[in-house]
This record gives C-alpha cells, structure tokens and sequence, in this order.
C-alpha cells in the first residue's frame, strides 16, 4: 500500500477533503469502518441541513452538488427567532442579504451519498468496513494499523472520524467537552397550510424548536430538550407530537402530520486543543463538533476541509514538505481564527436561551430587539449564517 495521505472516516468531511486532492498528484486513501454499501445507501438519518453560501459554492465546485436531485434541495429565503411565549420577532431577509436565498437545505444522507458518488469517480482508493485500531507517528511518517491486520505507513494521517474520535485520543490530543446535558429528536412533518420559506427558530421555554422549510409542503423539525425529559417527546404518538409542534406555533403551517421516524442525538460539544500533531491533522467534527442549533458543523467541516487542502497545495506549489508542523500549524492557526468565535459564541447562546431566570428571559426579549434594530450587529449575524461575504474564497 503505497500512499501519500491516509484519511480516517467518509463522512462529509473526509470525503470532500479526498475530492479536493484530487489534481494534486498525490496518492490518497480513505478508511472507514462502514461498508461500502452503507456508503453508497447512507440510511436517513433525520438531519436535514442548513447550508450556507460558501459550502454550497465548495459542494459545486467538488461534482457533489448537482448529484442530488433537485426536488430534494429548498431554499430558505427567510428567517425568524421567537423567544419564549411572546410572537415578536427577529427577522432575517434573504433581500437584506443581498441574494436569492439566505441558504440551502437538504438531507445529510444525500450529501454523504453525493460525496461519496464523486469521490468513487475520482481516483481516491477507499477501504470500507475496516477501522483504524492504531496509529503512530514520528517527524517523517504516519503509520495505521487496520482492523483486518495490515499497516500502512504515509507522509500524512488525517483523521475526520468523527467528534468521538478514538484516534485523536490516540494521539493524546486533549479536548474540550461540552455536555449539553440536552438532546436533539427530529423529525420530518408535512404540512396543510400555505408553502412556506422562512425557518423558524424558537426559543421556547422548557424546550427549543426549529422548523425548516422543505419543498412539497415538508418541513424539518427539530426539538431539542433536557435528555432526561426527551422520552416525553419519543413516546408521544404521532397524532399527538404533530398537534403539539402545530399549537406551539400557533397553527402557522396548518394541520401537521409525522412522516418518519423520530431520531435522537445527545449533544455534546468538543473542540480540540490542536488540530494538528506530527503528521496527523484533525477536520470537520474530530476538530470542533458544535451544537446544532446556529448549523455550523457540516458547514464548517467542508470548510476545514478547504482550508488544509489550500495548505497543502501551497506547499506543494512552493515544494515544501506537506506533511510537516509548519505547513499543518497554518492550517490550525487559520481554523481556529474562524472556529472559536463562532464556537463559544453558540454555546453562550445555548447558555443564555436555556437559562429561565426572570433577568435571563428580558436580556433574551432584548436581545432579540436589539438584533432587528441595530443594522450592522445583523449584518454580521447574517453573513456568519450564510458566509455569502466568503463565498468567493
Ligand atoms: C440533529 C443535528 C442537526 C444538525 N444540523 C446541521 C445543520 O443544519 N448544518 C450543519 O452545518 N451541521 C449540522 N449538524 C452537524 C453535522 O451533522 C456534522 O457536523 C457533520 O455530519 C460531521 O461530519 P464529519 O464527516 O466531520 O463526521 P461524521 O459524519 O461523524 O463521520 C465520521 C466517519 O468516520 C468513520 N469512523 C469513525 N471512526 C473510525 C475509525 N476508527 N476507522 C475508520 N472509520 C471511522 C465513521 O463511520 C463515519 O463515517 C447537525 C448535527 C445534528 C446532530
């Protein structure tokens, strides 16, 4: 096995890392423990995403995005976050933005089946159903000890596996860990009323719910709540979860219905101390895994992604070796310029609309004023939803 850079996992994240080497002359491999049927049928898992301008930019130009049918893609051209029982408003505008659509959304087992669909035309070799048991690196090399026995030793390891990776605890790199203490249950609902475009995002008390509009009068729902009290919503009969979601906002979509499963996540943020060791680099969720609610994490895994590939091509260009702690420092110190913001600022977020003190419910009330009125804090806001002002990167 002659390779030049292994990557660990294809999820989104190692896939469009591999389709980005593509072109650079470098012999690249991906391992992951899944099948290669699993791989090229991911079963739905529930997650629809919200994908902003720049990803939708990267998916295009990787050959991903035009694999996934048309009627399975919507736009979102608005946005609404509702705080607690009052129905005031901050608003965000597709026209504010200055483009047709705020972002787009679509199913997270598209995604991973159009990835994988490019990267398999490409010439990446990928081992399925095996998994990375040990790894091992010194100043000049990486070397992965696969589950059916063999080695492989290369310039470069990437690990993309996943936000509990076993690797990265291989490599002793500590992180930070976040228990929400919380868990995601969603959802896909059908709707009677009018089509809509606007998500809505609510902060509710007891409980936080997102709505995202999906074609064909669909919508994705997504109920994030204490765990200890998730079981109220995955025992509720379908009948009786469709009428609560229609009465909690207020019979905006009509009559509702459940249309799948209900899928539960436990969430936990983690960021990594570093995103690099000698010659191993962690992308995508092993590097930051994020609370879903601002819908950063797959954006910013294609983005990580990006980022290192840029890395690499330049040194290639400048013939430096790539796998080496300067060029993988960059990397880090460029991700991270972008990440930690965006990462402790959710996670205050989490903090502030899950707290339910009378002073914690005005400064949420304000803050949702504050937002409409000043113009350039909205602005900000907006472009870090939608990276439309980094699209051209
Ligand atoms: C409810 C929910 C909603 C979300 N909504 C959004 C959203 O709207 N927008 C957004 O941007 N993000 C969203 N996210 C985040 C998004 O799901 C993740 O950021 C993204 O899927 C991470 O992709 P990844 O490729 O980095 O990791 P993963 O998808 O976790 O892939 C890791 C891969 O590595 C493989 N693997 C693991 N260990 C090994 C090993 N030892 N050897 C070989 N292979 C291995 C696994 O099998 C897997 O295929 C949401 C998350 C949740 C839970």
């Amino acid at each position: 096995m002659n390779y030049d850079i292994a990557i660990i996992g294809a999820g989104t994240s190692g896939l469009s890392f591999a389709k980005s080497l593509e072109n650079t002359g470098l012999n690249v491999v991906i391992i992951e423990k899944q099948t290669e049927e699993k791989l090229a049928n991911p079963d739905y898992d529930g997650r629809e995403f919200a994908i902003t301008h720049l990803s939708h930019k990267l998916l295009n130009d990787l050959d991903m995005w035009n694999r996934i049918d048309p009627d399975a893609i919507s736009l979102i051209k608005n946005a609404k976050v509702l705080n607690g029982n009052s129905d005031y408003a901050l608003h965000f505008s597709h026209t504010e933005a200055g483009e047709d659509n705020l972002g787009f959304m679509t199913s997270n087992h598209l995604i991973r089946k159009a990835s994988y669909e490019a990267v398999k035309d490409g010439n990446t070799d990928i081992i399925t159903g095996t998994e990375v048991t040990d790894i091992a690196t010194n100043n000049d090399d990486g070397t992965l000890t696969l589950s059916n026995g063999k080695t492989m030793t290369v310039k470069l390891i990437v690990a993309a596996d996943s936000r509990f990776s076993k690797t990265r605890e291989m490599m002793n790199i500590p992180t930070e860990n976040l228990n929400f203490n919380r868990t995601c249950v969603v959802c896909k609902m059908n709707y009677e009323g009018e089509e809509q475009d606007t998500a809505m995002e609510c902060f509710q008390y007891g409980r936080t719910l997102a709505v995202l509009p999906l074609t064909n009068k669909r919508c994705s729902v997504v109920m994030t709540i204490d765990t200890d009290k998730a079981r109220d919503i995955l025992d509720a009969t379908p009948e009786v979860l469709a009428e609560d979601i229609e009465k909690r906002i207020d019979g905006h979509l009509g009559k509702m219905k459940l249309t799948t499963k209900l899928f539960s996540y436990p969430l936990m943020g983690i960021y990594a101390k570093k995103f690099y060791a000698k010659r191993y680099a962690l992308i995508g969720d092993t590097a930051v895994g994020m609370h879903p609610v601002t819908a950063h994490g797959f954006n910013m895994g294609l983005r990580s992604a990006d980022t290192l590939v840029g890395e690499i091509k330049t040194a290639l260009r400048q013939g430096i070796d790539f796998g080496s702690i300067t060029v993988l420092s960059q990397y880090h110190h460029k991700h991270r310029k972008f990440t930690r913001p965006l990462y402790l600022g959710t996670n205050a977020l989490v903090k502030l609309y899950t707290n339910e003190t009378a002073p914690a419910k005005l400064i949420r009330h304000g803050l949702l004023k504050l937002g409409n009125r000043l113009k350039p804090a909205k602005h900000v806001i907006t472009n870090l939803l939608t990276e439309t002002d980094d699209k051209a990167a």
